[in-house]
Formats: C-alpha cells, sequence, structure tokens
C-alpha cells in the first residue's frame, strides 16, 4: 500500500499507479475514494491540500500536447503516432475526453490554420496521412479520430458488404420477394429493355399487359396457369416489338420450343406433338389480328412477311 501512496505522491495517475504495482485501477480508484490512499495537489498555497483530480496526468497530457504543437509549427509536418510513440493512447484519450477530437483541441489552442501540418499513422495500410484523411469520431476513439484513414474504410466497408454471406443472402431474399410481388412488372420491364435493346418499339402498359392475360385466362394454347409471355413475332428477327398484340402467355415449353420460329409455322410442326387444339389456335390468331388491327389473312402476311424479310436488330426505323 505503501508504494501505491509513493507513486501517487511522485504524481503518477491512478491508472498509471495501478499499472505500475500490477492492480486494477478500480482498485486504486477505491482506494481514494474510501481515504485509504491521498491524492496530493501539487500547487498548494501552503496548506495540505488533498483531492482526488488527477492533477499531474492533466499537466503531463497539456505538455505533451504543447509540445506536438510547437513542432508542427516548427518543423511544417509531424505524425503524432511517430512523435507521441507508447503515449499516443493515453494523451489521445485525453484529447477525446477534453476537447472531443484533436480538430477541436488545434481550434481552440488556435493553431488551427496549422491543420494540415499534422499527420496520423493509418492503423490499416499504415501511411502517414494528414488528419483530413480521419473521419471525426465520438466515443471510445483516441483523438476523437477513426483509426483508419477515409480510404481503408471504405475498403472495409465495401468487402465486409462482398465478403457478408448474411448481407448476401439477405439481398437475394429481398430481391426474390420483390420479384415475387412484382412480376407483371418484370414482365413489362425485363421485354421492354430487350425491346430497347433492339430499337424495336417497347410501349407495352401493365394495363395492356393485364388486358392480354385477361382475355387468354392462362397460356393462349392449352390455358395452363403458368406461362411465360411470349413475342409472337421474335425480337430476334427485328420486328415486332413488346407491343399489345405481340405479347401472349404461352406454357414455359411451348415458348421454349417456339423461340424465332414462325408461329403458323411452328403451330403446324408442333400441334401434334403438344397436343394442341387447332380451335384455341384459330382463337388466338381472331385475337392477335385484332389487336394489330389486320384481318386474319392480313395479320398471316404480315407475319410471314417479318420473317421472310429479318432485319439486323441494331438498325433504325424497324417495322
Ligand atoms: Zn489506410
Amino acid at each position: 500500500m505503501e508504494s501505491a501512496q509513493e507513486l501517487l505522491d511522485a504524481g503518477f495517475s491512478k491508472t498509471k499507479t495501478a499499472e505500475m504495482i500490477g492492480v486494477h485501477h478500480s482498485k486504486i480508484c477505491r482506494l481514494v475514494d474510501i481515504g485509504e490512499l491521498e491524492i496530493y495537489l501539487p500547487f498548494d498555497d501552503g496548506d495540505d491540500k488533498h483531492q482526488s483530480k488527477d492533477l499531474y496526468e492533466w499537466l503531463w497530457e497539456e505538455d505533451e500536447l504543447e509540445a506536438l504543437l510547437w513542432k508542427g509549427y516548427d518543423e511544417g509536418k509531424v505524425d503524432i503516432n511517430a512523435v507521441l510513440g507508447e503515449r499516443y493512447y493515453s494523451v489521445g484519450r485525453y484529447v477525446q475526453n477534453n476537447y472531443k477530437n484533436f480538430h477541436l483541441f488545434l481550434a481552440q489552442k488556435g493553431f488551427l490554420p496549422l491543420e494540415d501540418n499534422f499527420f496520423k499513422t493509418c492503423s490499416t495500410c499504415g501511411e502517414s496521412k494528414q488528419l483530413k484523411n480521419f473521419s471525426k469520431r465520438k466515443g471510445e476513439f483516441v483523438f476523437g479520430l477513426e483509426p483508419q484513414c477515409n480510404r481503408c474504410v471504405e475498403g472495409r466497408v465495401r468487402n465486409n458488404l462482398i465478403n457478408n454471406e448474411s448481407y448476401k443472402d439477405r439481398c437475394k431474399v429481398v430481391g426474390k420477394k420483390w420479384r415475387d410481388r412484382n412480376k407483371d412488372k418484370l414482365y413489362v420491364y425485363g421485354h421492354i429493355r430487350r425491346a430497347r435493346e433492339s430499337n424495336l418499339l417497347n410501349d407495352l402498359t401493365t394495363e395492356q399487359l393485364e388486358i392480354t392475360k385477361l382475355s387468354f385466362s392462362g397460356c393462349a394454347l392449352t390455358g395452363d396457369k403458368t406461362y411465360h409471355m411470349d413475342h409472337v413475332i421474335p425480337l430476334a428477327i427485328g420486328h415486332g416489338g413488346t407491343t399489345y398484340g405481340n405479347m401472349i402467355p404461352l406454357r414455359s415449353d411451348l415458348n421454349i420450343s417456339k423461340h424465332c420460329n414462325n408461329i403458323f409455322e411452328w403451330f403446324e410442326a408442333n400441334r401434334q406433338r403438344f397436343e394442341l387444339s387447332q380451335e384455341r389456335f384459330d382463337t388466338l390468331i381472331d385475337w392477335l389480328a385484332s389487336a394489330n388491327a389486320m384481318t386474319v389473312k392480313e395479320y398471316r402476311e404480315y407475319v410471314y412477311w417479318c420473317h421472310a424479310n429479318p432485319c439486323d436488330v441494331n438498325d433504325k426505323g424497324v417495322i
């Protein structure tokens, strides 16, 4: 116990004293609180005053900081990590507690115009950088500054997101939920995007898509409730587009089988294989013709003409 009191008398702080005699600093604090240990006031007016403030420590930090300021003034560039060495953390904590951060400390001392003279070493890349490269932080941050430079923080945030499996999974789940809720929009958006890429018309609205679906109540050829929206005149031949009258619901296997083929030829070649009904097909062609303001004959000729005259999908002015 005597040695602790000796250290305190010699001007060591409670924390430093605890460290030097190898006990937890709360033990020293408690002993000071109950009066077992005493902290001597250095500037007394003759009386032996005792008080429980760490006045020596206060002087110590201020002295070190003052030296740092003048070093910055004289040398033009000082790295606060390099200058303070292992005192970096205690001085840093002092600044954080008393001035919030190093910038405010400089401001209070009238050294703000020399701000660019002060450098700090990034804990990640190890580069010595001007203080403006470190974000101001509240709470338990020495000197009130982020230990990593802004560039390293950005990299860390990015890598965390990239490597964070739960973040990726969450994106997938949210993405899937959104897609499930907005399937109609996605049909329209996806097709509009593809049509736009090939300079084709792409004016199908969600309302028109709704009308199209209601016209068939399921796949246009089978009535199946699961279907894809198919371009009757395929985008790949440079005609048609994502427009009302060129989009029909088709069961996915039919959609895949039809692909870039002429719908009339494809139907003739595949009706038996897929056991398709001629009546449904005729109804579909009636609907397509009227949606395109044509007679069935005109529509048929139009489809054949499109397939006979494919154009580069990147050409402008397609029909
Ligand atoms: Zn860095």
